[in-house]
């Protein structure tokens, strides 16, 4: 007995998300149809709301769904010491350490020769934009996951220097903080 089609598509499409395998999709499409048809239309409409209403910030590249995210719309928070990320994501692993206390930026990548990705494809324009806009940053601090660990050796540091050459930065370190051991 083959599969329906409709499920058939909905296990496809799980599947197609990052970590989740054929089993797990399979198990999650079958919750999904036990589940009353409410819990599934919630489901639905949240993934399209999110698709809808999000959109990158005009300040920092993040998350938003306004003109500028939270973070850059607070006036208290410290606009001279800049946090730059690898991906949006990032910045609330570090906001639930709940002690930076400054703004961020992000790159939405790294700098990697070897995948053809150089500063043109990341936010870095964005993130020099920002000096001509903004107080002179006092501190900028880089927050990028472990390159090692993805093949990407000292990516962060391509990008620090790059960064750091475009400013003359004194302050600039390429000393990280990685997000997944704040
Ligand atoms: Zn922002």
């Amino acid at each position: 007995m083959n599969i329906p089609a409709s499920l058939e598509r909905l296990v496809a499409e799980l599947a197609r998300l990052p970590g989740v395998g054929q089993k797990t999709a399979q198990r999650l499409a079958f919750s999904i149809l036990r589940n009353d048809a409410a819990r599934a239309h919630a489901l639905a409409s949240a993934i399209e709301e999110v698709k809808a209403r999000i959109r990158f910030c005009e300040q920092c590249c993040g998350y938003a769904e306004d003109a500028l995210c939270s973070v850059c719309a607070d006036p208290r928070r410290d606009a001279a010491v800049l946090c730059v990320v690898e991906q949006p994501g990032d910045i609330y692993v570090i906001e639930r350490s709940g002690v930076f206390r400054g703004r961020y930026h992000v790159l939405h990548g790294v700098i990697s020769p070897l995948d053809g990705i150089g500063p043109d494809q990341l936010k870095i324009r964005e993130l020099l934009a920002r000096e001509t806009n903004l107080p002179r940053w006092r501190e900028l601090q880089w927050a990028f996951r472990r390159m090692e660990d993805r093949g990407q050796v000292r990516g962060g540091r391509f990008v620090g220097g790059f960064v750091g050459e475009q400013f003359a930065l004194p302050g600039a370190s390429t000393a990280s903080v990685v997000p997944g051991e704040v």
